[in-house]
């Protein structure tokens, strides 16, 4: 995947590590707790929780003294870059500056006094740290003359169909960074959210053509889980596909665990990440299913998340008729059927066990199997399953003549 050019930010410390954003770094991993800045017990263990989770950077709110007061103690605690979101106070800012935190988030639509942002410039300029500016939808309106200026510049993107959104997203950017530029900081990142899915995509596909500097994607006010994170895939993947984005947060209204899990999922699918522990792939059902798939899915997971560290593929599938196709590849498989299930190491059939008995036999083929590889004696992926489905009815085959005979044209994507 081509991946746009941005400047690249470090976040961080030695204590935390650095963690590089823009120019080409991996895709970094964002989230935000919940809980109040200033429970310090509660901020660490959330912290801590989603940074094991796999959560490169973590973003707290500061919206008052006593919490920037408590910012000391909690990044004593933590291993991981803090990002301090500071809305309306710009002292938030310098305090949080002063604390230790390793980047400031501050939104246009909240912090729009030119000699308040300076300061906060100034600050972060003394001690290296960038700054994300945040432009996002849902605090953008202008308070002051809305109705004239949005009518303005939506005459300037009167041809886009998001209009003066758009316009007022862009144009707010255009002149925070203004004061930006007048003081030569580029140590940014940039972010312009919105609850609109497909305005979140134009907003970004029209900032990466205007800045080269390292964005931040996301969607704001996602919603609930179900279906946030669908818009957020959407958006985020369609903008990671296209090569924008350089840190990423999921967002919606759950446990933000859940967030670092969806992001982590989407980045390992688009190719951005590595893998960290076990893939899990299983058929959806249908009527030729004879074992409760469903569940039996559910504990393999439960089970896999605790026990697997290796990036290992396992299958878990309701038959024999697709199963073998769909599971090939998978190091670990089992097929279910007439409530029965046979279990496959790397294309060797090693039990075929009751129904009750497959959470338990596949566990522990997929333990003994992760040993074998730490002691070198098999490779991830090394062998398919390899099951010779029942033959199929007819004379149709797998499309190979209309190859040969050239009446297929070549595949062109996927070349770089
Ligand atoms: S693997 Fe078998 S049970 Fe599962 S969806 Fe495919 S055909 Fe149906």
């Amino acid at each position: 995947m081509h991946r746009e050019r941005t400047r690249r930010i470090r976040i961080g410390d030695e204590r935390t590590g650095i963690v590089e954003v823009g120019g080409g770094a991996p895709v970094a991993l964002q989230t935000m707790t919940t809980s109040f800045t200033h429970d310090v017990e509660a901020s660490v263990a959330e912290i801590n929780r989603l940074h094991a989770a796999g959560a490169d950077i973590v973003r707290v709110a500061v919206p008052e003294k006593k919490d920037t007061e408590a910012l000391p103690e909690i990044l004593r605690r933590t291993s991981v870059p803090i990002v301090a979101d500071v809305h309306f106070h710009f002292k938030r800012a310098l305090e949080a500056v002063e604390a230790g935190v390793h980047k400031i988030r501050l939104n246009p639509g909240n912090i729009s006094d030119r000699v308040q942002v300076e300061a906060v410039i100034d600050a972060c300029k003394d001690r290296g740290i960038p700054i994300r500016i945040g432009v996002n939808e849902g605090s953008i309106i202008e308070r002051r003359d809305k109705q004239v200026r949005a009518q303005e510049l939506g005459r300037f993107f009167s041809e886009h169909r998001h209009g003066q959104m758009l316009a007022l997203m862009i144009a707010k950017l255009e002149e925070y960074l203004d004061i930006f530029h007048a003081k030569d900081f580029h140590d940014l990142a940039i972010s312009a959210k919105s609850m609109d899915t497909m305005l979140t995509v134009d907003a970004y596909t029209e900032i990466a053509k205007r800045f080269d500097y390292p964005l931040h994607l996301g969607v704001t006010h996602a919603g609930p889980k179900e279906t946030g994170c669908i818009r957020s895939v959407v958006a985020l993947g369609s903008l990671l596909q296209q090569g924008i984005g350089d840190t990423i947060r999921i967002s919606y209204a759950s446990d933000p665990v859940h967030e670092v899990e969806d992001g982590a999922e989407m980045l390992c699918c688009l190719g951005l990440r590595e893998r960290k522990g076990a893939e899990l792939i299983a058929c959806p059902t249908c009527g030729r299913l004879q074992v409760d798939l469903f569940e039996l899915v559910q504990q393999v997971k439960r089970t896999l998340d605790q026990d697997v560290e290796l990036p290992m593929k396992v299958a878990v599938m309701g038959c024999v008729v697709n199963g073998p196709g769909e599971a090939e590849g998978a190091d670990v498989a089992v097929f279910a059927g007439d409530r029965r299930g046979i279990i496959y190491v790397q294309g060797e059939k090693v039990a075929n066990v009751p129904e009750e008995e497959i959470l338990d036999r596949l566990r522990a083929e997929c333990l003994d199997f992760q040993e074998k590889v730490r002691r070198g004696e098999a490779k991830l992926g090394e062998k398919k399953v390899d099951i010779v489905p029942p033959d199929p009815i007819g004379d149709l085959g797998s499309g190979i003549e209309k190859i040969r005979a050239g009446l297929v044209e070549k595949p062109t994507i996927g070349r770089t």
